[in-house]
């Protein structure tokens, strides 16, 4: 689950990471008040999205007067920020977070993220900071230090001492180095995060660190654990058609093309996704409906598919294991009854329960293709599109 930046820092500043004083609006009068608080002189208007990038699209304005923050407020908020992070589409701004400015003087990239080859987090540096650190890793991959942490020893003298080097740090800021570096891997341990990005880590002109961007990724399999961090969720930033399917524990991410899928297993999902585009088309989401799914699961899976005007055919690619055939034609030939099928549909259905699924669907009446197997199945769907345009 991803939150926005002031929350990020909320949350580190709990753990005594240094981050700049600050303050969420959420109209222009807000961001007024919230600059007379903070006293300035010198503030910096952050539009709130789930997205980086921000800066280079205009959504980071630093200021020098109050009336200038009233005037950057009402530019930002509802209005569409498109960032190289948010796709052609962009992100409505419906915050801001208001915060006090810092005089930089160098800016540093420093993240931590669970390393799945090395089994431990890893902390990612690199002197390039504050730009596009894709960019660096493409032309300049020796300017990006990684660092493992031993998850028994946690952060040791000598982490603080690599990463140092790694910036060029002098004592002074490599003292300052050490409870930064403790305390933002305990955040990150303890809240369950699984990417921490501070982009830039800055030193200031008074020789001070401070994190004056935040990006944070918590791991949604331990969301339980922490309530408190579950309550950030802002689902204005998410896709409703994804919000939707996580009410059903549907595995669901929508795509850009244009055949619907309702898969069961990753696996065939994948495979179901890759035939797609082999015939030439491509798919309009992945959905993995799961072994144990119910009829109201599949109704539902059905019903996020068809809400998605892009859909131009329903693709259904079952092998019932656990998984049952029928279970599934009923929650089809349902979901149908309930929205109705302005495209064409091709299911192919094999396992478990298989003739009677077919029995089902075939006495529904509906207009369903059925076919054999999987590659039968993407020929028939691509086919039927074409022939629908
Ligand atoms: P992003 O573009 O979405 O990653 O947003 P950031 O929070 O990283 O801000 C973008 C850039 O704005 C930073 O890299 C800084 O160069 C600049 N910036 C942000 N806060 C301040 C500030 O307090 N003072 C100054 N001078 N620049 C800032
Ligand atoms: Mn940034």
């Amino acid at each position: 689950m991803n939150v926005h930046e002031y929350q990020a820092k909320t949350v580190l500043r709990d753990f005594g990471v240094p981050v700049p004083r600050g303050i969420p609006a959420f109209t222009a009068d807000e961001a007024v008040d919230a600059a007379k608080a903070l006293g300035g002189p010198v503030w910096v208007v952050k539009a709130q999205i789930h997205a980086g990038g921000r800066g280079k699209a205009g959504g980071v304005k630093v200021v020098k007067s109050a009336d200038d923050v009233k005037k950057e407020a009402t530019r930002l908020l509802g209005s569409i920020l498109v960032t190289h992070q948010t796709g052609a589409k962009g992100k409505q701004v419906n915050r801001l977070y208001i915060e006090e400015g810092s005089a930089i003087d160098k800016e540093f990239y420093l993240s931590m993220l669970v390393d799945r080859e090395t089994s431990r987090v890893a902390i990612v540096v690199s002197t390039e900071g504050g730009m596009d650190i894709e960019q660096v890793a493409h032309d300049t991959p020796d300017k990006i230090v990684s660092i493992s942490v031993d998850p028994v020893a946690n952060i040791c003298p000598h982490h603080v001492r690599s990463v140092s080097k790694a910036l060029g740090l002098d004592a002074d800021l490599q003292k300052q180095m050490s409870p930064l570096l403790t305390n933002l891997y305990k955040a990150f341990v303890d809240c369950d995060m699984s990417m921490l990005e501070i982009n830039p880590l800055v030193v200031t002109k008074d020789k001070k660190l401070v994190c004056l961007d935040a990006k944070v990724d918590f791991d949604n399999n331990a969301l339980y654990a922490h309530p408190e961090i579950a309550k950030l969720r802002d689902e204005t930033e998410e896709d409703p058609k994804e919000i939707e399917a996580s009410k059903f524990d549907l595995n669901y991410i929508a795509l850009d093309g244009t055949i619907g899928c309702m898969v069961n297993g990753a696996g065939l999902a994948m495979a179901s996704m890759d035939i797609i585009k082999l015939y030439g088309m491509t798919p309009a989401n992945f959905l993995d409906v799961g072994g144990s799914a119910t009829k109201e699961r599949v109704t539902a899976a059905f019903k996020i598919i068809t809400s998605d005007p892009n859909v131009k055919g329903i693709l259904v690619n079952i092998f019932g294991g656990i998984m049952r055939c029928d279970v599934i034609a009923e929650g089809v030939v349902a979901a149908v009854k309930e929205v109705g099928l302005k495209v064409p549909l091709v299911v192919r259905l094999e396992g478990t329960n298989v003739e009677l699924g077919k029995k089902i669907i075939a006495e529904s009446k509906l207009n369903v293709t059925s076919a054999d197997d999987l590659d039968d199945a993407a020929q028939k769907i691509v086919k039927a599109v074409k022939e629908a345009a």
